[in-house]
């Protein structure tokens, strides 16, 4: 029987130089990364489908075809008749990267205005994965219902993944955000932060509050990344730590979360005991921070 794993949010075009004056259009989202390295890990018996919205524009056309040749299903893309997606940029100024978005009236950011489709794409999900960039892109009076539904989905017996991935600037407040990401750990079995960012906003003194913050929240299991130091889970027998692999050149950290989850998550839903998952995400993220972008082809990495 095939389960089905579904990633809810925002996948954004993203223009990369490639030159002087020239820019490399590609595609890529925090959830949507995660899928994409989902799908590439997950046997043939998982489904690993995307809900998010696009335009009817060419570019939303190339998005879905993007999404369809991963592997990724967008039966639950909803199709937007006046809002196309989201786009950024990355430049280069002597080697740093900075980045601009125009992403305010994003297509995605209604992908839970109609709930009878949100739940259809819910209730055929085993597993659910969402971001706090999830929630930061909905209409602030949508994010309440949208975690209703993720709760009434979880009772019904899915499992829930989400990664608090803490952004202030697609925030109202930061206590908008903090209450919010919090909310979403109640309705959460496994929250998959990130320290650096937990201790900023919540003033965790190290990554055992932001565990025991989290298990507090109702999570059963906390896994807190910590770039390159230990990574720190915590399920019913405590906490336990983890060395990451030590990555000599450290290329590109975009999305070395999100593949961490991949793995992660990949590596646990297939029935993979708890060191051995988050080995297996520590290893997909070291490799993904060896190149450049988010998207990263390592057909061998797990
Ligand atoms: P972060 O979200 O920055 O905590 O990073 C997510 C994961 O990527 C970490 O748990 C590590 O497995 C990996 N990672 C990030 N930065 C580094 C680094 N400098 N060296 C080794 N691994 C890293």
């Amino acid at each position: 029987m095939t389960r089905n794993f579904l990633a809810i949010g925002e996948c954004m075009v993203e223009m990369a130089p490639t030159g002087e004056e020239t820019y490399r259009l590609g595609f890529a989202g925090d959830t949507l990364n995660t899928a994409w390295y989902v799908r590439r890990i997950l046997p043939e018996g998982w489904g690993v489908s995307y809900l998010t919205g696009v335009g009817r524009d060419s570019v939303s056309e190339e998005m879905l075809a993007f999404f369809e040749n991963a592997g990724i299903r967008t039966d639950f893309v909803q199709r937007d008749e006046e809002r196309t997606v989201g786009l950024y940029i990355i430049q280069l100024n002597d080697g740093e990267r900075s980045f601009s978005y125009w992403r305010s009236d994003s297509a995605a950011r209604q992908l839970a205005r109609d709930r009878a489709r949100l739940d259809a794409a819910l209730v055929a999900a085993d597993v659910i994965y969402f971001s706090g960039i999830t929630l930061a892109i909905l209409p602030k009076e949508q994010r309440g219902g949208f975690l209703e539904a993720v709760k009434t989905a979880r009772t019904r017996g899915a499992a829930v993944a989400f990664d608090p991935n803490l952004r202030p600037r697609l925030w109202e407040t930061v206590e908008a955000m903090c209450a919010t990401v919090m909310a979403a750990a109640a309705v959460s079995d496994i929250v998959l932060p990130s320290f650096e960012d937990e201790a900023t906003y919540f003033g965790d003194a190290g990554p055992v509050d932001t565990a025991n913050r989290y298990t507090e929240a109702g999570a059963s299991l906390v896994i807190v990344k910590n770039g390159p130091g230990e990574v720190l889970w915590q399920a019913d027998e405590g906490p336990r730590t983890f060395q990451v692999p030590p990555v000599t050149e450290v290329v590109d950290t975009t999305a070395a979360g999100d593949s961490f989850n991949a793995a992660f998550l990949a590596s646990h839903l297939q029935g993979a005991d708890l060191e051995t998952s988050v080995a297996a995400g520590a290893r997909l993220a070291a490799q993904v921070i060896g190149r450049r972008g988010a998207l990263v082809d390592l057909s061998q990495a797990v």
